[in-house]
């Protein structure tokens, strides 16, 4: 029984520079007529839906754009659009944007078909059928959702985040594009493309790892390793802002394969009740957390630091593994990413309040290659201070 294992993922992937100009293929393909745009609100000029309702419209198709998700989202937002593709008679979910609108327009979808509200299905497998056909279109190289069967909401009430995981949140298509990326400010390049690292770390320290979900993780470490500071300088350069996206690509298929671990466990209290976000959330506790890690996969964490570029020959393997953590902070800090905790504004008097809500994330601590106890989480806040 222990060496079974399945690999799932969006049905189709399409990659390339120029493929957004494809669309309206796909959107043929999926036999629609009645497309729902959710476009990412900060991507809403004129220009932009100017060229949505052309790609949109040239097979006589009719185009609603819904365009409120400039950020991580509240579950209103997916009602609301699940709402709109109801009246609009909508037969199709294109999601244009960066994570938070990806995951938007996939929990809409679901929520257009099935009825309801989208508290409804928070949690694992809790959607009982298929919704409209989607097309994810990633503006962001960072959290992989349009390969991931995962939508993350904010709860500001609740000061946590939630997720709807689902069979039936895999996108139909995944269409990446890497020149929709070249606009993503050196900030939010850093910010997001760290987190598509931490997915790929995690998910290939897992310990629900398989062999495939490995070689996608893997690909995405040395992709995004050898891409994510020339995206940072240089956003216009097309060749790094493609491997980029390959590389948060792989990331996200690994997370939905193998799961993520501790990190983000501890980082969720962080974006609940703190509102940091995601990425920067993730980054701060990714070097603290492996070095928790790393005597629970000393051999993962050596293949980690050799394809990160360290020379491991000859180390006795503890000083190789750690070598991993050397290279990460070395990545994060020329990303010109240099804060911790204290920075961010979060006190130490809370670091057990915040230990306890993460032992609440249970999912990501089941396949942390380590068992995270409070004390242990507490450590890892003290260390990311
Ligand atoms: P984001 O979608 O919040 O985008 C970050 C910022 O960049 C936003 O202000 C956005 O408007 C802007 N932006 C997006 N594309 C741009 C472009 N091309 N040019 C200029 N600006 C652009 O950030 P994200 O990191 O992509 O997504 C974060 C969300 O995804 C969080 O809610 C997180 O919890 C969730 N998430 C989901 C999954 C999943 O599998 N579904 C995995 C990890 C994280």
């Amino acid at each position: 029984m222990k060496n079974i294992f399945t690999f799932t993922g969006a049905k189709k992937i399409v990659f390339g520079s120029g493929s957004m100009e494809q669309l309206p293929d796909y959107i043929n393909e999926l036999r629609a007529k009645r497309p729902l745009f959710f476009l990412d609100g900060n991507l809403s000029s004129e220009k932009f839906r100017g060229r949505i309702s052309k790609l949109c419209n040239h097979n006589g198709n009719r185009c609603t754009i819904y365009d409120k998700v400039t950020g991580e989202p509240e579950l209103r937002l997916a009602d609301e659009g699940a709402t709109l593709a109801r009246e609009e008679r909508c037969d199709l979910v294109i999601g244009i944007g960066g994570g938070s609108t990806m995951d938007t327009a996939k929990a809409a979808a679901v929520i257009a078909k099935n009825g309801g509200k989208a508290e409804d299905y928070l949690g694992l497998n809790k959607v009982p059928a298929p919704g409209l056909p989607t097309i994810m279109v990633p503006t962001t190289a960072g959290t992989g959702s349009e390969v991931t069967f995962t939508a993350v909401f904010v709860r500001k009430e609740l000061h946590k985040k939630e997720g709807i995981n689902s069979i039936y949140m895999y996108p139909d298509i995944a269409l990446l594009d890497p020149e929709l990326t070249l606009s993503v400010p050196p900030a939010v390049t850093a910010a997001t493309g760290l987190d598509a690292l931490c997915h790929a770390i995690e998910s290939y320290t897992s310990i629900t790892s398989s062999p495939m979900s490995e070689m996608v993780s893997m690909g995405a470490i040395r992709l995004i390793s050898e891409n994510l500071r020339t995206c940072v300088s240089e956003g216009e350069n097309v060749e790094a802002r493609s491997n980029m996206l390959l590389g948060s690509m792989y990331a996200g298929l690994g997370l939905a394969n193998a799961g993520v671990t501790a990190v983000h466990s501890l980082s969720y209290p962080l974006g609940g009740q703190y509102g940091i976000s995601h990425g920067i959330a993730n980054t701060v506790l990714l070097a603290p957390t492996m070095r928790f890690n790393v005597s629970g996969a000393v051999e993962k964490f050596s293949r980690i630091a050799e394809t990160m570029g360290k020379t491991i020959d000859g180390k006795p393997p503890q000083d190789a593994a750690k070598m991993s953590v050397d290279a990460v902070e070395e990545l994060i800090s020329d990303c010109g990413i240099d804060t911790g905790l204290e920075k961010l504004g979060i006190p130490r008097k809370v670091f057990r309040e915040l230990a306890k809500a993460a032992m609440m994330v249970a999912r990501p601590l089941e396949n942390n290659p380590r068992t995270v106890t409070i004390d242990d989480a507490v450590a890892i806040y003290e260390d990311a201070y």
